[in-house]
C-alpha cells in the first residue's frame, strides 16, 4: 500500500439510469476506501453533452443514498480538492492540452467530420495514427503559418494526442497483474473536442490527479484506454502520483457474450437497473430493484457475490462485513 490516503472515486457519465454493474464498481470503492479508512469521492463525468441526460445526476446521488454508499464528497457535498462536475471546469482541461501541445505530446486536427468519413472509405480499418497523420489535416502535417491562419480564424478543431509509433508500456493492475500494451496499435485518441470539452481520456486523468485519488476501481471496458491515460500522467509529468487501478469484470449476459443489457433485463424478467428509471428522450421505464422490494443489503449483497465468495460457505454478509 502506498503512503498516500486512500481515496477512491464513482466516476459515472449522467447517461441514464444506475446499471447494476454501475453500482457494483460504487460497492468496490465504498468498500475499499472504508476498509483502509479513506475518502469515497463522487464525481461526476457530464462532458459528452450529446448524451448529457436530465435528472440523471440526480437519480444517481437517490440511488447511492438508497444503497447507503453515501460518498465522502459530491457535487451536493462538496470537500477540499473539488472537482465534481466536469462540464463547469473547460478552462482548466484546456490548459493541460495546450501544454501538451507545446510540449509536442498533442496536436490540432482540423479535418472535418466529412474528410475523415472520406478517408474511413478510402483506407481500410483506418484509425487517426501514425501511420495516417500524414494526409490528414493538422499541424503536424501542415505548415506552421497555415496551422496559426487556421487557429487565428477560429478553425473548429480537437486536440489529439501524439502516440509512440512503436514502445512498449506497461502497468500493474490489481486484479490482471502485469498488462502490456503496443502504443503504435492504438489511434491518437481525441482530447479536446471542438466545442472545447474535454473527452473523457483528459478529464479522467487530470481530475484523478486533481482530487488525489489514489485508487481506482473502474470496469474493464476501459482498460484498453489505459495506455492513453498512462501516457498522459507520464507526459503532465505526474507519473508518482497515478493511482493504483482495477480493471473489474464486467458482468455479463447469460451467454457469457457481452455486456448485460436493460434488454437482457426485459427479456429475463430481471431488473438490471438499482431504481425505476424513466428516459424522458425515449419515453422508456426501465423497472429497478428498489420499486420490485428489493431491500438494499440484499441487492449490495446479490452485488458482492458475483464471482465472489469468502470460502467459508457464508452467504449473506452485511456491509460491515464486507
Ligand atoms: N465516466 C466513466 C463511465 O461512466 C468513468 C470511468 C472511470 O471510472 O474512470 O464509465
Amino acid at each position: 500500500m502506498s503512503e498516500k490516503k486512500v481515496r477512491v472515486r464513482f466516476a459515472p457519465s449522467p447517461t441514464g439510469g444506475l446499471h447494476l454493474g454501475g453500482v457494483r464498481t460504487v460497492l468496490f470503492n465504498y468498500l475499499f476506501a472504508k476498509k483502509h479508512g479513506g475518502d469515497f469521492v463522487l464525481r461526476i463525468e457530464d462532458t459528452d453533452q450529446s448524451r448529457y441526460v436530465e435528472g440523471a445526476e440526480k437519480y444517481i446521488a437517490d440511488c447511492l443514498a438508497w444503497c447507503g454508499l453515501v460518498p465522502d464528497e459530491s457535487p451536493s457535498v462538496g470537500g477540499q480538492y473539488a472537482p465534481y462536475r466536469q462540464s463547469e471546469r473547460k478552462v482548466i482541461y484546456r490548459e493541460y492540452a495546450e501544454r501538451l501541445v507545446s510540449q509536442g505530446h498533442a496536436y490540432y486536427a482540423f479535418d472535418t467530420t466529412e474528410e475523415l468519413d472520406a478517408k474511413r472509405k478510402e483506407v481500410p480499418n483506418f484509425q487517426y495514427g501514425h501511420t495516417h497523420r500524414s494526409g490528414l489535416r493538422n499541424s503536424l502535417t501542415l505548415p506552421l503559418q497555415e496551422v496559426e491562419a487556421l487557429l487565428h480564424n477560429g478553425t473548429p478543431h480537437v486536440i489529439r494526442i501524439k502516440m509512440p509509433d512503436n514502445e512498449t508500456i506497461s502497468f500493474h493492475d490489481m486484479i490482471r497483474g502485469y498488462v502490456s500494451f503496443e502504443t503504435g496499435l492504438v489511434d491518437d485518441k481525441v482530447l479536446l473536442k471542438a466545442d472545447g470539452m474535454p473527452t473523457y481520456h483528459l478529464a479522467v486523468v487530470v481530475d484523478d490527479y486533481l482530487m488525489k485519488i489514489s485508487h481506482a476501481f473502474r470496469g474493464e471496458e476501459w482498460l484498453p484506454s489505459a495506455p492513453v491515460h498512462l501516457l498522459l500522467w507520464e507526459y503532465l509529468g505526474w507519473k508518482e502520483d497515478m493511482p493504483k487501478w482495477a480493471h473489474l469484470p464486467l458482468i455479463l449476459k447469460p451467454d457469457g457474450h457481452g455486456k448485460l443489457s436493460k434488454r437482457d433485463g426485459a427479456r429475463l424478467g430481471f431488473p438490471v437497473y438499482a431504481m425505476n428509471w424513466y428516459d424522458a428522450k425515449t419515453d422508456e421505464h426501465t423497472p429497478g430493484f428498489r420499486e420490485l422490494g428489493f431491500l438494499p443489503g440484499a441487492f449490495l449483497n446479490l452485488l458482492a457475490m458475483l464471482g465472489w465468495n469468502d470460502g467459508t460457505g457464508q452467504e449473506i454478509f452485511t456491509l460491515e462485513e464486507l
